[in-house]
């Protein structure tokens, strides 16, 4: 039915064969081939996630779980398969652990709503600067209910988070710690045993954002030793739609739900109820059952392609990118200046020109890079910009597609009256070689 991906020798991937898989990759934009740079926001799908979802609609479509026919059984047999391949993916102990949400924002807002029952007037709850909006505002919410205090890691100007800052900032008070193990702006991958170790040291649970780090990086929850992680499908191959929280299971029995309704219930009374068991406590009324049973070839794919060598071409396909948009006259890169310390993102300003207007000019020329704040306006304000162009690669990303959008920039720049850039590097312009915030 499907093409499948042929990676060839350890850790390097046959780009060429695995674009044959992404239908999407051959289409044309505004006459140009497109070149698809924007997989932070969301990545591309493989046709094998595409024939499931037409698979799941035109053979098994039913509710699952309450049916007694074959319908139903065949549904929930596979949606469960799904749970168990996710719990397998991020090495999970029990597919008990895997909760099905709708995306990140929700898997952490569920984390903010319950756990944040627990908090007091004087907790506190750390987070760092360079949070994602959904790993802000939820917990903001909580605070304001429970009369908690956030508390913030800064961001130094390589774009890295400060250890020593950290150890005096968890302390006794400190409840919850939430931090991005994989910045969706920087790029840069944040120390989180570190901070694993010291949240269990205070006595306070450590949350990690991994919508970036999850479909980029091998993540592994036993050794990352952290007690929850959310993700979702749509920045892994998968369709939009379905997030994941996992959690340690002795946590997420002790909580309380987040929505009510149908399917969470184990009996329900007039005035009250009891909860189901682990997970569907937490997964109140009709889930996401076709994409989340799409996710599974997304799962397969990324396994069968092995996420090492999937980061492996992502800090080469970084480490090309960097040093082609640090040669560029006039151009800003901002995060961490070493490859191997982030992941396949760089955000950058160029000249004069406003991020919109360049994503604009690049789209002219089949280029679709992001541009704005990425939400994370605080960490806009910390880098002292309205926004940044951001570039951001997958495992079908070639060198020739960074090409292909420096070229752009040289567009850009003629339409905006400047030289073409040089490429030459020796004595870069604004920015300079430093990649610095
Ligand atoms: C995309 C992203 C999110 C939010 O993911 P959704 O799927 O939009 O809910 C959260 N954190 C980071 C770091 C992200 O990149």
């Amino acid at each position: 039915m499907v093409r499948h991906a042929t990676p060839t020798g350890p850790g390097r991937l046959d780009v060429d064969s695995l674009r044959a898989d992404f239908p999407i990759l051959q289409r044309r934009v505004h006459g140009h081939p497109l070149v698809y740079l924007d997989n932070a926001a969301t990545t591309q799908k493989p046709q094998a996630v595409i024939d499931a979802l037409v698979d799941y609609y035109s053979t098994t479509n039913a509710n699952i779980h309450r049916g007694l026919h074959t319908l139903a059984e065949e549904a929930t047999a596979a949606y469960e398969d799904v749970r168990r391949r996710t719990a397998a993916f991020i090495n999970a102990g029990s597919p008990r652990e895997v909760i099905f949400t709708r995306n990140t924002t929700e898997s952490l807002n569920l984390l903010a709503y319950s756990l944040g029952a627990r908090l007091g007037p004087g907790d506190e709850i750390v987070l760092s600067d360079m949070e994602h909006h959904s790993n802000l505002v939820p917990w903001q919410l909580a605070a304001r209910r429970h009369g908690a205090r956030l508390r913030f890691l800064s961001v130094d100007d390589d774009g890295r988070l400060d250890l020593d800052e950290a150890r005096a900032l968890i302390g006794p008070r400190t409840r919850i710690v939430s931090v991005v193990q994989m910045s969706n702006v920087l790029g840069t991958i944040n120390p989180v045993a570190a901070l694993v170790e010291m949240a269990h040291a205070a006595g306070a649970l450590m949350i990690v954002d991994g919508a970036q780090s999850v479909p980029h990086m091998p993540v592994d929850v036993q050794t990352l030793g952290a007690d929850f992680l959310a993700f979702s499908a749509h920045k892994m191959l998968g369709p939009t739609g379905v997030g994941v929280l996992w959690g340690r299971k002795d946590l997420l029995d002790d909580m309380d739900p987040f929505l009510g309704g149908g399917e969470m219930i184990s009996l329900v009374q007039r005035e009250e109820s009891t909860w189901a068991a682990l997970p569907n406590k937490f997964e109140a009324g009709t889930p996401n059952i076709a994409d989340v049973i799409a996710f599974g070839p997304a799962l397969d794919y990324l396994t069968r392609v092995g996420m090492d060598a999937v980061r492996a071409h992502e800090v080469e396909t970084i480490a090309y990118a960097l040093d082609r948009l640090n040669a560029t006259d006039g151009l800003t890169v901002y995060g961490p200046p070493d490859p191997e310390e982030r992941g396949g993102v760089a955000a950058f300003n160029y000249l004069d020109i406003h991020a919109h207007d360049l994503s604009t000019i690049l789209d002219g020329e089949g280029v679709a890079i992001r541009a704005g704040h990425h939400c994370a306006q605080p960490l806009m304000r910390r880098l002292a910009v309205p926004a940044t162009a951001r570039a951001s690669f997958y495992l079908y990303n070639r060198p020739d597609e960074v090409d292909a959008m420096i070229d752009a920039l040289g567009t850009a720049a003629g339409l905006f009256g400047h030289a073409p850039p040089t490429g030459t590097g020796v004595g870069a312009g604004a920015g300079g070689r430093g990649a610095r915030v």
